[in-house]
């Protein structure tokens, strides 16, 4: 099957000037002027691209595929929220179109939006529409939560409140459990929550896939083994099968988190490592998470928030612990990779990589920082040192923009780390830890360029010294994707002999004004040849 793609703008890193290129096989066979392309395939299928743009499939470097699949089978009480009436039908609605579901969950609901009454919904609203079944559904930021009666039952709650250390179960004037759960509260339900068996795994993942496929994603580097309680042999097994069947619509690279010694080696013993799989499917770096989060105030600092005088935010790890888990993947040949947002818990990722290579020199381990929102130059110069690679998330600009100063005062004058680290040397990719944002690429990429927020009302953008440029940000979800993943000599580029995954922009981003990128249609997406 050749199929000969033409009158297109083609972004070939070097000049976007190619106007055709070929499929052979899946694989790109040609790429330059249209003529020779006839003269070369003259069996060819003709595609007339009409002038579109067309680069090479967009990859996410850090996202939760699993988890998005998670969210895609449970009630989307977001749309439903502008009153708690039409919330609770659309939960009716839910509960009565998934008989086999054993657990009724929702999300997204937004009682700021509720028209009717603005109140948090009680466990008698939910057992009104789920009298039989437990149900549990979370406010829109995820901190807050209402499970129905059954639900509180399974944990023993229905009837009276526990303390729950750094969460609350929410009590009405009797004494008697409203439904409402705070922060880690939470949980006592969720751990209550079966672990999905393998065909809905295989279905959340499949939902999840075609999700991405629309905003123009052809590779996903995604951790998904704590998403759920199945065990991490379960999601590989899941992939496999899927791939096996060949209905996978994404390439994936799993980022695997395995947060523990215990399951570190067990998984060695079991004979996998970084790159064992393959195009489809194939297992990348050790994934751990160092500290929390910045807008939690729970990211690692060396120094106080400038909002809250008590706080450093926590540290998952004590510096020993992180060391023994990144020598022992090191010296297994695995690539890491380690979540770290504050500049305190890149210092320790920092010392633990020193320390592996000085007892194990290795060349090319391509070991990152996922996120390194806070990071100082000096630290960008010990990631070049160590070549190191940084898997940013450009779209957290678009909210972080709001809370980087009042969290962290004047360091936020060098947060944020992109231009300044390419021109370092540290290698760099773009995604979009997914769903803690959508995996919008095109609007990742105006927030690369712009360094201002998308959705929300325009400031002066953030330390736009910072700013990548187009050809970068595109590269970034792209070649340097794959770089992450070691995959470049066989993706992220539009060139002969490379996997024909591509995406079809309606119109040219060069061309188009920085400020609504991200609103550029995605025309197709294409897998090895194939529309998805
Ligand atoms: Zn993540």
């Amino acid at each position: 099957m050749t199929t000969c793609y033409e009158n297109a703008r083609v972004f070939t890193a070097d000049a976007h000037s190619a106007e055709c290129f070929v499929v052979k096989d899946g694989v790109f066979a040609f790429v330059g002027k249209a003529d020779a392309a006839h003269r070369a395939y003259p069996e060819a299928e003709r595609i007339d691209l009409r002038g579109q743009f067309v680069c090479p499939g967009f990859n996410d470097s850090h996202m939760h595929l699993l988890n998005i699949g998670c969210m895609l089978t449970q009630a989307q009480l977001g749309p439903a929220s502008d009153s708690l009436s039409h919330m609770l039908s659309a939960l009716a609605e839910y509960v009565n179109t998934h008989p086999q579901e054993e657990w009724i969950l929702g999300h997204c609901w937004n009682q700021d939006d509720f028209t009717d009454e603005k109140r948090y919904p009680t466990r008698d609203d939910l057992d009104r529409v789920c009298p039989d079944k437990p149900c549990l559904i979370s406010r829109v930021c995820g901190h807050v939560a209402v499970a129905n009666s059954r639900a509180l039952e399974r944990c023993g709650i229905d009837t009276h409140a526990i303390p729950v250390d750094g969460g609350r179960i929410v009590t009405d004037e009797t004494g008697r459990p409203n439904g409402v759960l705070e922060e880690n509260a939470i949980s006592l339900v969720t751990t209550q929550i079966p672990a999905p068996d393998r065909r809905q795994i295989k279905d959340m993942l499949l939902l999840a896939m075609a999700h991405v496929n629309r905003y123009g994603v052809t590779s996903v580097q995604t951790d998904d083994f704590v998403t759920t309680k199945a065990p991490f042999e379960e999601v590989i097994a899941a992939y496999l099968e899927l791939r096996a069947e060949g209905r996978m619509t994404v390439r994936v690279t799993q980022q695997c988190q395995l947060p523990n010694l215990e399951t570190l080696r067990r998984f060695l013993s079991l004979g996998y490592n970084t790159g064992w799989g393959d195009e489809w499917f194939r297992l990348g770096p050790l994934k751990l998470i160092a500290d929390g989060s910045l807008g939690t105030r729970t990211a690692l600092l060396n120094a106080p928030y400038a909002d809250a005088p008590d706080t450093c935010g926590i540290a998952v790890y004590t510096q020993e612990a992180l060391d023994e888990l990144v020598l022992t993947a090191h010296q297994a040949g695995m690539q890491i990779a380690v979540h770290a947002i504050g500049d305190g818990a890149a210092d320790r990722v920092l010392h633990a990589i020193e320390r592996a290579q000085t007892i194990c020199p290795r060349s090319d381990a391509r070991h990152g920082i996922v996120h390194a929102q806070v990071l100082t130059q000096a630290q960008a110069e010990r990631m070049k040192q160590l070549n190191m690679h940084a898997y940013l998330q450009p779209i957290f600009l678009d909210y972080d923009t709001m809370i980087v100063y009042p969290h962290l005062g004047s360091r936020a004058d060098e947060a944020y780390p992109a231009a300044s680290l390419l021109r370092r040397g540290v290698t760099i990719s773009g995604g979009s830890d997914s769903p803690v944002e959508p995996p919008d690429v095109l609007t990742g990429i105006q927030c690369a360029v712009t360094r201002e927020s998308v959705t929300r009302p325009s400031r002066a953008p953030y330390l736009p010294r910072e700013a990548l440029s187009l050809r970068d940000a595109l590269l970034s979800y792209t070649a340097f994707g794959a770089y992450a993943s070691f995959e470049e000599n066989i993706k992220g580029r539009i060139a002969p002999g490379m996997l024909a995954d591509f995406t079809v922009l309606a119109i040219d981003p060069f061309e188009t004004d920085p400020s609504v990128i991200h609103r550029i249609p995605v025309r197709q997406t294409v897998l090895g040849g194939k529309a998805v």
